[in-house]
C-alpha cells in the first residue's frame, strides 16, 4: 500500500516536470520564430517624480503568441537566456526602444530618462558597450538620457570584468539601475564595489510596506543607504495612494506603479505627454 501511494507520488511529478519542459521547448521554438518575424514590440511605463511629472519610463518587452498567448517577459526573458536567443532578443529590445523614444523625442520635445532591461548575457559580450554606444548613434539619443537596469545576479558572473564595463558605461554618460533591489544577496557588499547611479526598490517591499512595518523600514534604510552613496531611488510597484504618500514621507522622489500608470504603447505615451494627463488605469495592451 506504502509503495503504491508513493509511486503515484513520484508520477505525478513526473508529469509537471514534463509539463514544465514541454512548455520550455514550446516557448523557447515559438519565441526564435517570433524573433525572426519580429512579433514582439515594446510598452513604456511611466517614472513620475514627487510633483506627479514624468520624468523617465521603462521599456518593457511584450510576446502575444497565436497559439501560446499572452506570455510573461519573467517567463521568455529566463527561456531566452538559457537558449542562446538573449542577445538578439536584447538587441530587439535595446535597438526598438532607442528607436521609439527617437520618434517621442521628435514629436514631443520632451526629454526623459529612459530605463531598459539589459540580461547579464548581454552585459558580458565583450561588444556590449560599443553596440550601445552605436545604437544610441543611430538614434541620436543623448547617452545621458539613457538608464541601464541590471540585477544582482550581476555578481555572480566574471566580476571584474562587470566592474570595467560599468565603468566604461559611465565615462560614456550612461546611467545604471539596480533592479530588484533587496532581493538578492549581496546588495551592501555590492554596492561598494560598483558605481551604480540609482536603485530600484523591488515591489515586494511596497506591496507589503502599510502593514508590515519590517518592510516599511527596510525602504526607508535602502533610500538612507542611496543618499549616503549619492544614489537616486525608484520605488517600482506602487498600486495605491496610500502607498505613494507614505513614500513621499520617507524621502522617495521617483515613483512608478499602476497607481499612476501601467506600461503603455508609444503611442499613449504621447497622449500622455501631450495632455500631461496619466492614463488609467487598466488598459495594458497585450496584442501588437
Ligand atoms: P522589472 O524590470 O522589475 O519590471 C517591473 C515589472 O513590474 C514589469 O513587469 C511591470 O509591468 C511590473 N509592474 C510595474 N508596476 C507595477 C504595479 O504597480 N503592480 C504590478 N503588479 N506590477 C507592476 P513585466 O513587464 O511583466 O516584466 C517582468 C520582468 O521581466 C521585468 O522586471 C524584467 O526583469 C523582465 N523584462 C521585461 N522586459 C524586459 C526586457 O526588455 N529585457 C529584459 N532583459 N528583461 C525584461
Ligand atoms: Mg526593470
Ligand atoms: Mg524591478
Ligand atoms: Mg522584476
Amino acid at each position: 500500500y506504502k509503495s503504491k501511494q508513493s509511486r503515484n507520488a513520484v508520477n505525478i511529478y513526473r508529469t509537471e516536470m514534463e509539463m514544465a519542459y514541454l512548455r520550455r521547448i514550446t516557448v523557447e521554438q515559438r519565441l526564435r520564430q517570433a524573433l525572426s518575424r519580429e512579433e514582439l514590440f515594446m510598452v513604456y511605463q511611466p517614472q513620475l517624480d514627487e510633483h506627479e511629472q514624468i520624468v523617465g519610463m521603462e521599456a518593457l518587452v511584450r510576446w502575444h503568441d497565436e497559439e501560446l498567448g499572452f506570455v510573461s517577459p519573467a517567463e521568455f526573458v529566463e527561456v531566452a537566456e538559457h537558449s542562446g536567443l538573449m542577445l538578439a532578443l536584447g538587441r530587439f529590445v535595446l535597438d526598438t526602444s532607442l528607436k521609439e523614444y527617437a520618434l517621442l523625442k521628435r514629436s514631443s520635445g520632451i526629454s526623459l530618462d529612459l530605463g531598459i532591461n539589459i540580461s547579464v548575457i548581454q552585459f558580458e559580450q565583450p561588444d556590449f558597450v560599443s553596440n550601445v554606444l552605436k545604437a544610441l548613434d543611430t538614434w541620436q539619443i543623448p547617452p545621458e538620457e539613457l538608464v541601464l537596469e541590471v540585477t544582482e545576479t550581476l555578481v555572480m558572473h566574471n566580476f571584474d570584468q562587470v566592474v570595467e564595463t560599468v565603468k566604461r558605461l559611465q565615462q560614456e554618460g550612461i546611467r545604471l539601475s539596480m533592479d530588484d533591489f533587496g532581493t538578492g544577496y549581496s546588495s551592501l557588499s555590492l554596492l561598494r564595489k560598483l558605481p551604480i547611479d540609482e536603485l530600484k526598490i523591488d515591489k515586494s517591499f511596497v506591496d507589503s510596506m502599510l502593514e508590515d512595518e519590517r518592510a516599511a523600514n527596510t525602504i526607508q534604510s535602502i533610500i538612507y543607504i542611496a543618499r549616503s552613496h549619492h544614489m537616486h531611488v525608484v520605488v517600482e510597484g506602487v498600486e495605491m495612494g496610500a502607498q505613494a504618500s507614505a513614500l513621499v514621507k520617507m524621502g522617495c522622489k521617483r515613483f512608478q506603479g499602476y497607481y499612476f500608470s501601467r506600461p503603455e504603447r508609444l503611442e499613449r505615451i504621447q497622449e500622455m505627454l501631450d495632455s500631461k494627463a496619466l492614463c488609467p488605469p487598466e488598459s495594458e495592451p497585450t496584442t501588437a
